[in-house]
């Protein structure tokens, strides 16, 4: 038995205002006059909080377009851009939801690693440690905050940069900065973590260490989503505890059947990650009864919307795709349904349920 020996995050802070603590956890990572770098989402674009980054010398704020799901090329060109302007630089820090900070944690990687951020998207391609760098979530439910991975859609496969480069050196827990998401949003990322919970507590890969994550995770989730009447500030510091506890629950298992279908969803049609488990979760009774029927239970108390009907109207070979995306993703389906899953989990059955979504 090789057990897994996981890099974690460096340093971790955690609290309302913990952002104002920036300039001083900075200071001593800054290398003569490079400058560090702040990735912040778009949607922080002109909102108070810009005028709050601890900006030094040549710092740089760069606005990161997150419309679609970070892509090798958008990490390739930042990347380039900052090695022109600047050669190197003291850090990469990503602001925003999980698309900001894997777009920080690539950039960091790829400021000195040659070649194209697609050249690692794999498991342990990574050789060199990348520059510093920080991640500070906007929203709460991703673990990205935590995790080895930073999920890139490249020329060929959607896949992270999974190496022990990739977890981020310091991390800024400050629940304060989730307050303005849309409830939409929320769910849907807040269900991420709530669906890591689920695939990681009835996955075959659970031991007592994810085991204790997860547990409290979705103790905390089921507390702000069914438990609450009105959203307000202990739910969004729970859920972002919960967000961390979720993604350390999966460092040690692994997710499973929401995330391997809700992968051939976001490679063929381009569904984001939080709500493309939410449309396959809604639909997983035959997998997760309990877990299931309790998410449509949140989905009502919130009255939030989860899209139906998406792969109406798709191709035979659209199908094809997704099934070969989401059938490659061998781990996720081993955790889920154990060693023999190739015959539990069969091309045909799989079509029917993406038919269903
Ligand atoms: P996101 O980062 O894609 O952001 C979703 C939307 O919310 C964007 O429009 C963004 O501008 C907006 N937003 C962010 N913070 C906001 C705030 N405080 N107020 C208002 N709007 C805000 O969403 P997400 O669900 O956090 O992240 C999904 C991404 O994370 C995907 O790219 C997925 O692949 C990745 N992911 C990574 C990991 C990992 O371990 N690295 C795990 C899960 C998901
Ligand atoms: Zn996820």
């Amino acid at each position: 038995m090789q057990f897994r020996n996981f890099k974690m995050v460096g340093y971790v802070v955690y609290g309302r205002g913990a952002f104002n603590q920036l300039d001083e956890i900075l200071a001593p990572q800054r290398k003569g006059d490079a400058p560090m770098v702040f990735l912040v989402d778009h949607f922080f674009e002109g909102k108070p909080l810009v005028n709050r980054i601890p900006l030094r010398g040549k710092d740089k704020i760069i606005f990161v377009d997150v419309t679609y799901e970070p892509k090798t090329t958008y990490v390739d060109s930042l990347a380039k851009e900052l090695k022109e302007s600047f050669g190197t630089v003291s850090g990469i820090i990503g602001i925003g939801g999980g698309s900001a900070m894997d777009l920080a944690k690539a950039v960091s990687l790829m400021m000195n690693n040659p070649g194209s951020s697609a050249d690692y998207q794999g498991w342990d391609l990574v050789k060199q440690a990348g520059v510093y760098k920080v991640g500070i979530p906007t929203l709460s439910g991703t673990g990205a905050e935590v995790s080895r991975t930073t999920v890139l859609t490249g020329p060929n496969r959607k896949l992270g940069m999974n190496s022990d480069f990739t977890p981020f050196d310091q991390i800024v827990l400050d629940p304060e900065l989730t307050k303005d998401a849309p409830a939409n949003q929320r769910f849907y990322t807040g269900m991420d973590c709530y669906i890591h919970c689920i695939e990681s507590l009835e996955g075959t890969y659970l031991n007592e260490f994810s085991k204790s994550y997860g547990e409290k995770a979705l103790e905390l989730c089921r507390y702000v989503f069914l438990e609450k009447d009105q959203w307000d500030e202990e739910c969004d510091d729970k859920l972002m505890m919960a967000s961390y506890a979720g993604g350390m629950s999966i460092a040690y298992s692994q997710v499973g059947v929401a995330h391997a279908v809700s992968y051939g969803l976001s490679f063929l049609l381009g569904t984001k990650h939080g709500i493309g488990n939410c449309i396959v979760m809604n639909h997983l009774e035959e997998y997760y009864p309990a877990g299931t029927a309790e998410f449509k239970r949140m989905v009502e108390k919130g009255g939030y919307t989860i899209p139906t009907g998406i792969c109406a109207g798709l191709t035979d070979e659209q199908f094809d795709t997704m099934i070969n995306v989401s059938l490659g993703m061998k781990p996720l389906w081993e955790n889920a349904l154990g060693k023999d899953w190739e015959k539990i989990m069969t091309r045909e059955k799989l079509r029917a349920l993406y038919e269903k979504l």
